[in-house]
């Protein structure tokens, strides 16, 4: 195989688990398998390890333990935010969510969806006119995981709490919170909900570097009584989420967090001059190229580009047998061969979006890994 995590650049698909981490959660050894809700001596530790991890996760996003549900990751956490509202009201979600969201919205007439420009943002005039007085969540992605978008989180707060000041003057109570899938920011950018102004938001622990099968829903206080538990059972984590809690994996994953906050501004500087490196680079190829979305307001760790002309699959499988690993349009919707509804959204024809390759760094890129990537594609141009 030629499989070099050097080479990897498929990182918003998945991480590799930081082997730190990883060592830290065998060394855990019975507090990481025994039921923390039994009442041995082993349990009472085990159920220490589990709080001072949802602390740690606290800590990490500036949240009280209280607001924080452990899920199974992002698809559980998006699911049950719009499975919840929709029992609610109206709901509106930006046209680029991840089908964890999409698929839940799909055929129901209590949806609408936000539009984003040719740069991949969500157009927040135009979402403004959506909302209804019976709107009830705004849920609209932080960073776009196939074209790196950062979405206007704070425009669409300043204008939710315009809309909570009206409905207050017309005597309408009916609430509307808002919602942030964050699953590909941490490592780069904050993730503090408070900050961002979001009253939720989701996090998954496999895209940074903890084990994988492991999220969260952050459920500020004031949302609390929205949202309705999808697992129903012991009534494990307040009744929210039923399920033996899994600590060795919670505990993974606060250690993941933690260092992904602690890291993300030396990361985002890092990768932002690689980002830089391998656009002068892709510009230098001498083939007909075109970058998805906004290079301004673009995560640091991604760089989908249309090879126009060349079929995506094909590059790719090429790419691959020179040990260099890239995503077709995405990974998420690997399943189905239809073409991307996020290029669709930005404007691409059916022919561009079979055109385009995600590349995506994480811990192990450098400068090397976009070098040897630019001289692969070279090689594989040369040879057309
Ligand atoms: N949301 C976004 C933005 C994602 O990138 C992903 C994973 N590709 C998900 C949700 C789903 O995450 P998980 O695998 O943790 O369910």
């Amino acid at each position: 195989m030629n499989f070099q995590q050097k080479y990897f650049f498929d990182y918003a698909s998945g991480t590799p688990i930081n082997s730190k981490i990883a060592n830290a959660m065998l060394e855990l050894g019975d507090a990481g398998w025994v039921n923390p809700s039994a009442e041995y001596a082993a349990a009472r530790v085990a159920r220490d390890v589990h709080r001072q991890s949802i602390d740690r996760i606290a800590q990490a996003i500036q949240a009280r333990p209280a607001e924080i549900v452990i899920t199974s990751g992002a698809t559980e956490s998006n699911n049950m935010v719009i499975k919840s509202a929709l029992n609610v009201g109206h709901v509106i979600v930006s046209e680029i969510e991840h089908p964890s969201i999409i698929a839940i919205c799909k055929g129901s007439n209590s949806v609408s969806f936000a539009p984003v420009n040719k740069n991949g943002l969500v157009e927040v005039s135009e979402l403004k006119k959506l909302i209804r007085d019976n709107t009830v969540l705004i849920s609209v992605m932080l960073v776009n995981n196939e074209i790196g978008t950062v979405q206007p989180l704070k425009e669409i707060a300043n204008i939710v709490e315009e809309i909570k000041q009206d409905r207050l003057k017309q005597g309408n109570r009916f609430p509307i919170y808002i919602h942030t899938d964050a699953a590909q920011a941490p490592y780069l950018l904050s993730v503090i909900p408070q900050k961002l102004g979001v009253d939720l938001m989701t996090l998954s622990s496999g895209k940074i570097y903890g084990p994988k099968a492991t999220g969260l829903l952050y459920i500020s206080s004031k949302a609390a009584k929205f949202i309705k538990p999808l697992m129903l059972g012991g009534g494990q984590q307040r009744g929210m989420r039923s399920g033996t809690e899994d600590t060795l994996s919670v505990y993974g994953f606060s250690l993941a967090l933690q260092k992904a906050v602690l890291k993300s501004k030396t990361e985002n500087r890092r990768l932002e001059s690689l980002q830089k490196m391998l656009l002068n680079d892709l510009d230098k190829l001498g083939v007909d190229i075109q970058i998805n979305g906004t290079t301004k307001k673009r995560i640091a760790n991604n760089v989908s580009v249309v090879f126009r002309g060349y079929d995506a699959e094909r590059l790719a499988m090429e790419l691959d047998d020179l040990g260099v690993s890239v995503a077709i349009g995405s990974a998420c919707s690997a399943a189905n061969d239809e073409p991307s509804h996020v290029l669709h959204a930005i404007g691409l024809s059916d022919q561009d979006a079979r055109s385009t390759l995600r590349f995506s760094f994480g811990v192990d890129t450098d400068k090397d890994s976009i070098e040897y990537a630019v001289k692969s594609l070279k090689a594989i141009f040369a040879r057309a």
